[in-house]
């Protein structure tokens, strides 16, 4: 039966981006506007003195720049029941937990119903392009991986605690915005709102079997939640087989929530259980081309696919054999930022585009920070430099101004007037003992020059992240890898020596070289134990949506360390500068 679904009218959302993108300077001006017209009482920006004012100027000059930390004592009083215009004229109700995968602890973000418009006019904008260039069919599905909890947590107050992925799901408006732009999902709902996230994947993954003609694409917020779900297939293929020839769920499957909506759909299926069962024999060797083997009607796969996603790529490829890969927006839990408008292009190569109608954007050139003292003067959206990288600044409908979102962007371009950015890394440094400053983007070239000599051997690095040990002076970098296959110690003394040597900051290189740093360590973990770190992520009440393994485990991070260290099977110093 054919849903009735108004047919998504993309040439009219691309007529409208290229209006909005072509007036960047006046819309940016008009959305500052109503966000603070919207915002005028709001105690925050009455003790600024802001006295209903909306100009940029007015707003630069009263507001200042400020960090998570700076508004944390605003968002105490909202989270402890202080129902008033503390930083939004409406009460905030609702907020978005950060992963936390960045910088080891959760932010709470304020959420409100402008943040779901918002979400709507990414997702809108994204698909309008992406439908042009690899059309989908009204009425198809998707195995979209997302896991919402059935109960969000909730103050004493009735302050809701959700993710920001939470929070959109559970707007009235999600799904049909979603049946809109063709991405209803395969699974019901009792799947993915679930107390359970490891019985939500098997059934995602059931469902997607059961529907394997209908799906047009497999989607996840990052790329990763895609890999961790094949990589589960892998190991459960055969059950997921069984299920379907019985039309009987696993016992491992036992919330009530999750069988009494499977029940609808998982009826015994002989004929596909044994067809899947034939596929995934032939493919079992290497998995090569599982994607459109298993989903014969597949147009791409969509996610988050730049910044600490690009090691994924490799491994997502090769499920995917010549399915397209597309990477989709770029946002935060404070708010979405950018779309991708180029799905043609690959994710390695990509820009998005800054939707001037979301928020109110400022740039803090990165050449300011890293040299000049004094005030910092931020740029606007359309004063911005290509080749130039910047820091950036929201201010977002959801009350928060002028809030440096900790993420460095180069602008590739511009796209009529608003500007094409490339996100490039986290603007706080992650290894650093003395003079050596070493980025995420530095640790991931590193290991990825070292990784090459794996490829030869057709080997692969499955996950890494790095740690700084200075439990003896005066300190080395720690490398923890998970690789897959039986590298010798021959190859893993190799790849260590190379590791060091593919940091050439020249703080680095020259601490190694006076001894003013210890050779860096390489330590191999057992296979699995990424899975394990996500595994405790999610056993912490976190979302595996908006799970990115985190690139550097700070100190204070006892519970990482501790399932990397009872799971290292072999340690290597390097001695490339002896
Ligand atoms: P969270 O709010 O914890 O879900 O994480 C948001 C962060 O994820 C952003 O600040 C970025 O650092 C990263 N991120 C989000 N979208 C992208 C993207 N398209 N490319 C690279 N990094 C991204």
């Amino acid at each position: 039966m054919r849903d009735n679904v108004e047919e998504f009218d993309t040439k009219k959302v691309i007529e409208n981006f290229e209006r909005i993108t072509t007036d960047a300077e006046n819309v940016q001006n008009e959305t500052l506007k109503k966000i603070l017209e919207e915002n005028a009482s709001a105690e925050y920006l009455q003790k600024l003195g802001l006295n209903g004012r909306t100009d940029p100027e007015s707003f630069k000059s009263c507001i200042p720049l400020v960090t998570y930390k700076d508004l944390e004592p605003y968002i105490d009083r909202i989270v402890d029941g202080e129902f008033s215009s503390i930083i939004t004229s409406e009460p905030i109700t609702a907020f978005s937990l950060s992963s936390g995968t960045s910088q080891g602890k959760q932010k709470r973000l304020p959420w409100n119903d402008e943040l779901f418009v918002t979400t709507v006019h990414i997702y809108q904008t994204s698909f309008a392009y992406r439908n042009r260039y690899l059309p989908t069919d009204v009425n198809g599905k998707g195995l979209n991986l997302i896991y919402s909890s059935n109960k969000l947590p909730e103050t004493k107050d009735g302050i809701i605690l959700g993710t920001a992925t939470a929070n959109v799901y559970r707007n009235p408006g999600y799904k049909q915005t979603m049946k809109e732009i063709h991405s209803s999902s395969c699974s019901p709902d009792g799947v993915i709102f679930s107390p359970d996230f490891h019985q939500t994947l098997y059934c995602h993954l059931l469902c997607g079997l059961i529907f394997r003609e209908q799906i047009q694409f497999v989607a996840a917020t990052f790329a990763h939640s895609i890999l961790y779900a094949f990589r589960t297939f892998e190991q459960n293929w055969e059950e997921l087989c069984n299920d379907i020839k019985q039309g009987v769920l696993s016992s491992r499957i036992t919330a009530p929530s999750i069988r009494t909506a499977m029940s609808e759909i998982l009826k015994p299926d002989p004929e596909l259980a044994n067809l899947i069962h034939t596929k995934c024999l032939n493919l079992s060797n290497d998995w090569y081309g599982l994607i459109p083997e298993i989903f014969p009607n597949i147009k791409y796969v969509q996610g988050i696919m730049t910044g600490a996603m690009e090691p994924y790529l490799k491994k997502l490829r090769h499920y995917a054999r010549d399915v397209p890969l597309v990477t989709t927006e770029y946002g935060a839990s404070e708010g979405w930022i950018a779309s991708n408008v180029h799905p043609e292009i690959p994710p390695e190569l990509a820009s998005y585009v800054v939707l001037p109608q979301i928020a109110y954007f400022e740039f803090i050139p990165m050449a300011q920070l890293d040299g000049t003292q004094g005030d910092i003067k931020t740029v606007g959206l359309t004063e911005v430099k290509i080749g130039e990288e910047y820091e950036l600044v929201l201010t977002s409908p959801a009350g928060l101004y002028r809030y440096k979102l900790g993420d460095v962007v180069k602008i590739t371009g511009f796209y009529n007037s608003t500007p094409e950015l490339k996100f490039i890394r986290r603007s706080n440094l992650m290894l650093t003992i003395n003079i050596d400053k070493n980025t995420e983007t530095d640790l991931q070239l590193s290991v990825d020059t070292a990784a090459k000599y794996l490829i030869e051997e057709k080997m692969e690095v499955v996950d890494y992240t790095s740690y700084i040990d200075l439990s003896k002076e005066p300190g080395h970098y720690v490398i923890f890898l998970e690789i897959s296959g039986e590298p010798t110690d021959e190859l893993l003394a190799k790849c260590c020596n190379c590791l060091d040597k593919s940091f050439v900051d020249p703080g680095y290189t020259s601490s190694r070289k006076v001894k003013g740093i210890d050779p860096l360590e390489l330590r191999v973990v057992k296979k699995g134990t990424f899975r394990k770190i996500l595994e405790h992520f999610v056993s912490l009440g976190r979302s595996a949506t908006q799970f990115k393994t985190p690139r550097c485990v700070g100190p204070t991070n006892t519970d990482m360390l501790q399932i990397l260290s009872d799971n290292v099977v072999n340690n290597y110093f390097s001695s490339a500068y002896s």
